[in-house]
């Protein structure tokens, strides 16, 4: 299960989070993109359960490529169509509010305060720790499903693009059901404006000694979510992945993008400096929904 190592984290409840945020990417979402089964079939993967057999790789018997890594992950690992990361483009976006009749939340978090020590690997900073999980659910009034928080993770640059922006840093906080193969992962993006960030002060700390932790500095109870069933973005490329790409982009200062930055984007051992992001894959026929 190294795999588990190298993926990401919420919160809500602090009074200072709102101050970390900087700008809001507002989708311009309409009802066009729409069909007449659309939220039967556009929310669909909140209550399928997908399984997905084959292997994980060790963390060093993959790398990222400087130009196309994916012509070798290819070979290796089949990915199918329905990739990520992705570019989350405004126009193509479908607004939750104009497909479900009442108004929809899909995520209830249950996060905790942990203490844990962060460490890097190879390809990233990752957190792994118990730090409690959410609920994920559908507008067809099922059960809730369970997911907890198996670690959390970062990427610079960021992997998801906005309108085919790309920002500075990524957070993945990674949370996997319970007996199934699901995966549903937050995305949520930084970018270096000057102003630091109180979660990721706490995160460079923890690389120094036991730190504790709380995913609600960083995460809010009703933040914009871009929705969509996608991959993992490292190897095995397992299309077992829920989506959630926060539409909030964080505060960051220049030292600490460079914390992260110094590892990955500007040092030219670690793939000639172009950092440790997986190219936008084609959207193909998925659906992006917008919940707020
Ligand atoms: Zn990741």
């Amino acid at each position: 299960m190294s795999w588990i190592r190298n993926c990401c984290h919420w919160l809500f409840g602090s009074d200072h989070k709102k101050k970390q945020l900087d700008s809001i990417v507002l989708p311009e979402a309409s009802s066009e993109n729409m069909d007449q089964d659309a939220p039967e079939k556009l929310l669909k993967g909140l209550d399928s359960h997908k399984t997905q057999k084959g292997d994980f790789p060790e963390e060093d018997e993959w790398n990222y490529g400087i130009k196309d890594e994916e012509s070798e992950w290819k070979e290796l690992f089949h990915p199918g169509k329905h990739q990520s990361p992705i570019n989350i483009d405004s126009g193509s976006i479908i607004n939750a509010s104009n497909i479900l009749k009442e108004n929809f939340y899909p995520l209830e978090f249950h996060y905790s305060p942990h203490i844990k020590k962060g460490k890097f690997n190879s390809k990233t900073l990752h957190i792994k720790g118990d730090f409690g999980g959410l609920s994920l659910k559908s507008p067809n009034n099922k059960e809730p499903r369970k997911f907890n928080v198996a670690q959390f993770h970062f990427h610079s640059p960021a992997e998801h693009l906005i309108n085919g922006n790309r920002h500075d840093l990524e957070l993945h906080i990674v949370h996997k059901e319970k007996e199934h193969s699901n995966l549903l992962v937050i995305g949520i993006l930084f970018k270096n404006d000057g102003k630091r960030n109180a979660f990721i002060d706490t995160v460079m700390e923890s690389t120094e000694h036991k730190t504790e932790i709380d995913l609600y500095q960083i995460i809010e109870k009703d933040m914009g979510l871009y929705y969509y069933e996608g991959s993992l973005t490292t190897p095995p490329l397992f299309e077992t992945v829920l989506w959630f790409v926060s539409s909030r982009v964080n505060s960051l200062s220049a030292d600490q993008l460079d914390f992260f930055a110094r590892r990955w984007l500007k040092n030219p051992e670690f793939v000639g400096g172009k950092g440790n992001y997986r190219e936008a894959q084609p959207l193909n026929d998925r659906s992006i929904v917008y919940f707020n």
